[in-house]
């Protein structure tokens, strides 16, 4: 079957096509050129008028693993406020700040994302994040394991072991894992929690190890380039909400040596101690950093106001977090040797001096970025906002007076904190396209997603044109998948399973012996056991794995 998307205003940044009309072809789930030759089309869309991207893709945002689950059995209101009673094709589903599984694969299909990325795989719960994953109809995903907590790294640091020890440890845990990426989360902040520290800075040594989180990023930052991974050392710095926090940022982002390294939901990290209450802006200061770096990308965790629930393995934070949860009940857990987690329900208000800073301190850093391919648009799901909210943060990027209008109405004496109403800026279509899908698919290292040249998969969003952004982006006319047709004008008209995204770098197989022992002593799993095998992703046909290359 070959399909002709005819006449589209086509903004497809990964081969330089910035709003040309161009014809698509699809055929067997891929695009294909058919610029050549007699053929025969047996299904023609008319898009003259429409605006033509791929599939949206989504880098960073918390849609598998068992702080989800915890998140729901919290929030039983979260789940009574949204009751789904949709065509007999969907089953139902519910959920508003941590939905059940299938409304996250029709409500970001319906936005027109057709890719999503869990970043905090424990190694330990590997299992469980990517059946839950497997759970989510339609979208890709993909996970980024999570190490830098984990006592056997610990341990081999403080015995001294060589980078090349440390680079097998993170291939056979990759593999293990089944990721395609590493994150570090508060790094060996998590572990030192449990030994009664409260907080963790750059430069300061575990009580336990005498590792400090310096250390930590520098050798996983270095095994992840060395073992050919494309996406770089993905970081939820040290410090998370703490005001004053932008200069460990700063000093985080010199000190990586010009290593490739991603730093996530900066917007956190991007704090004062300036103002009356002690509490201001950093974003300038970071943005000109990111500017200066080309080894370093971001995302934001833009801050929305309603109510979410916070979910993240930085146990450390969310401890200190627990005293604003909202409604007022929270868990904080350990897990095994491995890390923490932490959920905390928070409602952010736009008459709070703080949310209301956070708020503007994400739309400066967005605007304040100058290269698109390095920033990446994130609410980190849910814990800024739910991810349902990204139409409304693509009209804030690119709508000023918009932008300015609800500036207006936020605590005053956040106004007064902030440049935002004097930055002119607004994102592009173009812009958007990048950031969304072309630069998010590079930073992963996606190959043939995220563009719509011949021979990428067909993921594509057909939107209408509108000055309206938010009502723009909110509903798609049509949203293809692999080539399949999944979303008729905001509405999933049929289901498919995606596949999972894997990079698998090699490793000395004797790495296994010193890893049997401790789990034999430490884990409640056998090593065996924790091995997750791609039968146990692919089976009952929902999906597939799919192996990108290394950049050696
Ligand atoms: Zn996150």
């Amino acid at each position: 079957m070959l399909i002709k998307l005819t006449g589209g205003q086509v903004y497809d940044p990964a081969s330089g096509i910035d709003g040309q009309v161009q014809d698509i072809y699809i055929q067997d789930g891929r695009i294909v050129d058919k610029s050549n030759g007699d053929f025969q089309v047996d299904k023609e869309y008319d898009l003259q008028g429409k605006v033509v991207m791929s599939g949206a893709i989504d880098m960073h945002t918390h849609i598998g693993g068992g702080k989800g689950n915890i998140a729901r059995t919290l929030l039983p209101e979260d789940h009574r406020q949204d009751p789904v009673s949709r065509s007999d094709i969907t089953r139902s589903g519910c959920g508003h700040a941590m939905p059940s599984t299938f409304v996250t694969g029709y409500r970001y299909a319906e936005m027109g994302y057709t890719a999503g990325f869990e970043p905090a795989v424990l190694p330990i719960n590997a299992r469980q994040a990517h059946m839950e994953m497997g759970d989510i109809p339609i979208l890709d995903k993909g996970g980024y394991v999570m190490l830098g907590s984990d006592d056997y790294l610990l341990r081999m640091l403080t015995a001294k072991k060589d980078q090349k020890a440390i680079n097998d440890y993170v291939a056979w845990t990759m593999n293990a894992a089944k990721a395609i990426g590493v994150k570090v989360v508060n790094p060996g902040g998590i572990n030192a929690f449990k030994f009664n520290q409260r907080k963790l800075d750059l430069d300061e040594q575990n009580a336990h190890y005498g590792v400090t989180p310096r250390d930590i990023l520098e050798v996983l930052a270095t095994a992840v380039k060395e073992l050919g991974v494309k996406h770089p050392l993905h970081v939820h710095g040290c410090n998370l909400g703490v005001p004053g926090n932008v200069q460990t940022t700063l000093d985080t982002i010199q000190g990586i040596g010009g290593l490739p390294m991603h730093l996530t939901h900066i917007q956190f990290h991007s704090y004062g101690t300036e103002g009356d209450m002690k509490f201001s802006s950093g974003a300038a200061q970071i943005a000109e950093a990111v500017n200066n770096n080309k080894n370093i990308t971001i995302d934001v965790g833009q801050v929305l106001f309603g109510q979410t629930v916070t979910a993240s393995g930085d146990s450390m934070r969310q401890h200190y977090n627990h005293k604003f949860a909202s409604p007022n009940k929270w868990v904080v857990m350990d897990i095994e040797c491995d890390a923490g987690c932490g959920v905390v329900p928070f409602k952010y208000k736009d008459q709070n001096f703080v949310n209301a800073l956070q708020w503007a301190i994400g739309l400066e850093t967005f605007l304040l970025v100058n290269d698109p391919w390095r920033i990446f648009l994130t609410t980190d799901h849910p814990n800024g906002a739910p991810f349902t909210s990204y139409p409304h943060l693509i009209r804030l990027l690119m709508d000023r007076s918009f932008r300015n209008e609800v500036l207006a109405t936020i605590h005053p004496e956040a106004q007064k904190m902030t440049t935002l109403a004097s930055i002119t800026r607004e994102y592009t279509l173009q812009e958007i396209a990048i950031m969304t899908r072309a630069g998010a698919a590079k930073l992963i290292g996606l190959k043939d997603r995220g563009g719509l040249s011949a021979g990428n998969w067909a993921d594509i969003t057909v939107y209408t044109d509108n000055t309206n952004r938010q009502t723009m982006f909110e509903k798609p006319d049509y949203v293809f998948k692999d080539g399949e047709l999944v979303v008729v004008d905001g509405k999933v008209v049929h289901t498919k399973w995606g596949t999972t995204h894997v990079v698998q770098p090699d490793f000395d197989p004797s790495v296994e012996t010193g890893l049997k022992d401790y789990f034999d002593r430490y884990l409640t799993m056998k090593l065996g056991n924790f091995k997750i095998s791609d039968d146990e992703i692919t089976e009952d046909g929902r999906g597939s794995i799919t192996v990108h290359p290394l950049h050696i």
